[in-house]
């Protein structure tokens, strides 16, 4: 049985009296029960105040992203072992944002994935296809090439220690939630690919679906076999919203 694992990726949201609020929220509404985990992923800046507000707690600490070198003249990153310091276990790295934004090639998410678990955390590879691409009907052949990327270069027994996420583009901050049965068909394609490399490591590894997932459209989606969770941005940044989600990863 895979636990869920319900991530919260706040982006560049907050402010350390609104992070004290919502942290506390969370905190006092966090459900009873076993076979689930809860994450916040909060800016940079806050992640110390953050750690020492959920240190203890049943919430785990994560950053939204991490540099692919270890130590250096690389002004204005941070690194895997720096972020492990502070008491981080997850690191996001791939988000779609980071992708289109900043330019991150899947070469240089892959390099940043094998960072993270050089030092000691776990990686969040996030992966998803744009509309036009879902359109065109190459939704499988861009998840693969994300996919491919790291499994190329840190191979299938590192997903042993890794979490997936696929978070098709176009339902990113719209509104738009993908359907259990969408959602599913490419999380089972995920899986199958990774156990064409190694089954057992695909039947462990957690598969997130992320895209304006909220209270309302949690449980069917969760309910679905190959869904472990979920990556949420908008909805992880009001604890009641967050907490309706975690529920929902209880019941399922
Ligand atoms: C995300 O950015 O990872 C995300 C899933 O955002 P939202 O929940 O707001 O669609």
């Amino acid at each position: 049985m895979r636990e869920f694992l319900v991530a919260g990726n706040w982006k560049m949201n907050g402010s350390t009296a609104a992070n004290e609020a919502l942290i506390s929220g969370i905190l006092a509404g966090l459900p009873e029960g076993s076979g689930f985990r809860l994450l916040v992923c909060p800016p940079f800046p806050y992640l110390v105040s953050v750690a020492s507000q959920v240190l203890g707690s049943k919430l785990a600490l994560g950053a939204q992203n991490v540099s692919e070198h270890a130590v250096g003249a690389f002004t204005g990153e941070t690194a895997a072992s720096m972020l492990k310091d502070i008491g981080c276990e997850y690191v996001i790295v791939g988000h779609s944002e980071r992708r289109a934004l900043y330019d991150e090639t899947s070469d240089r998410v892959a390099a940043k994935f094998q960072a993270a678990q050089v030092a000691g955390m776990t990686p969040i590879l996030c992966v998803g296809e744009t509309l036009p691409e879902r359109e065109a009907g190459a939704t499988e052949k861009v998840i693969d090439e994300q996919l491919d990327a790291v499994l190329n270069t840190a191979g299938a027994a590192a997903f042993a220690k890794a979490v997936i996420a696929y978070e098709p583009v176009w339902a990113i901050g719209t509104g738009v939630t993908a359907t259990p049965e969408q959602a599913q068909d490419v999380h089972r394609h995920i899986r199958a690919r990774l156990a064409g490399q190694d089954a057992e490591v695909a039947e462990k590894v957690q598969i997130l679906y992320g895209g304006s997932m909220k209270g309302e459209n949690a449980a069917g989606l969760l309910s679905m076999p190959d869904i472990d969770g979920g990556l949420i941005g908008g909805a992880s940044l009001k604890a009641s919203d967050f907490l309706a989600i975690a529920e929902a990863a209880t019941l399922s």
